[in-house]
């Protein structure tokens, strides 16, 4: 890569160090993470009490899924699929949305920094801003296909390098099956923008994960750990693509859509065992 892609959620330098550069949450930030969540106050958006109505902060549910919303950002910091704050994770309690916030290193995050937005997009919680990708995971929660209850986005080294090459990834893996289907490529278009949020619904159809062009991967889920797992799958089979097309004057072999169709009805297990 010999040009830094212009996308981040925030600083690109990441500020994972613990330093307090970066972070927006004021008087917040200084908190341990999670030290104690039952205590922790939520920040008033803009001072008015009536927004916090719709997420009470004393939801134990809406609190659980923050929590788990955080655990799953931070893997995707851990596992190497992010650097700094690029990559965002999304996650529908009820008729709302709880999304990262731009610019904040994952590893500051605390319960004080909850950060949701109605599926029109108006935040109900939190004074962080959320991701600038927030239309294109609220274009995949308005969908309410079933089963998605969660989005994760990274920009997974193999998968964004294999979005640059092919408009589809070949199925060199029978593991596709698990998102739907060949993984399609999603056209370009400039981040956090509503063509892009567009592009990814159609590459998104019959799937649970897509590439999006020069950019990085998405997959949803019904779950965080759904999601998350499913973009480490991809990652993984754009890795062994790669790894393969890359022995010169070999190609790798494929399977067939038949033989894909195959896996997905054992996988769901109306098709031949054992
Ligand atoms: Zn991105």
């Amino acid at each position: 890569m010999t040009q830094r892609h212009a996308h981040t959620d925030g600083p690109p330098e990441g500020h994972r160090d613990g330093s307090t550069e970066g972070h927006r949450g004021g008087p917040g930030a200084s908190r341990p993470s999670y030290g104690s969540p039952a205590d922790a106050p939520y920040d008033a958006p803009d001072g008015s009490p009536e927004d916090l109505s719709r997420v009470s902060p004393d939801d134990s549910l809406y609190r659980d899924a923050w929590r788990e919303l955080v655990a799953t950002a931070r893997r995707t910091a851990r596992d190497g699929l992010v650097v700094g704050t690029s990559g965002n994770v999304s996650l529908r309690v009820g008729d709302t949305v709880l999304v990262t916030p731009s610019g904040v290193p994952y590893d500051r995050l605390g319960p004080a920094d909850a950060v949701a937005v109605d599926l029109a997009g108006r935040q109900v919680t939190g004074t962080l801003k959320p991701t600038s990708e927030l239309p294109l995971h609220l274009a995949v929660h308005r969908e309410g296909r079933s089963g998605t209850e969660a989005v994760v986005h990274t920009h997974a080294v193999h998968a964004t390098a294999v979005s640059t090459l092919v408009t589809e990834l070949p199925l060199v893996h029978y593991t596709a099956a698990a998102l739907g289907g060949p993984v399609r490529v999603a056209p370009y278009a400039l981040y956090g923008s509503d063509e892009l949020a567009r592009h990814t619904l159609d590459a998104l159809r019959d799937r649970t994960g897509c590439l999006l062009r020069n950019h990085g991967t998405v997959t949803c889920g019904a779950t965080l750990d759904q999601a998350y797992d499913r973009t480490a799958q991809l990652e993984w089979m754009c890795r062994v693509w790669l790894a393969a097309r890359s022995v010169p004057g070999l190609e790798p072999s494929l399977i067939s859509a038949g033989q894909l169709r195959e896996v997905s009805e054992k996988l769901a297990g109306y098709g031949p065992q054992g």
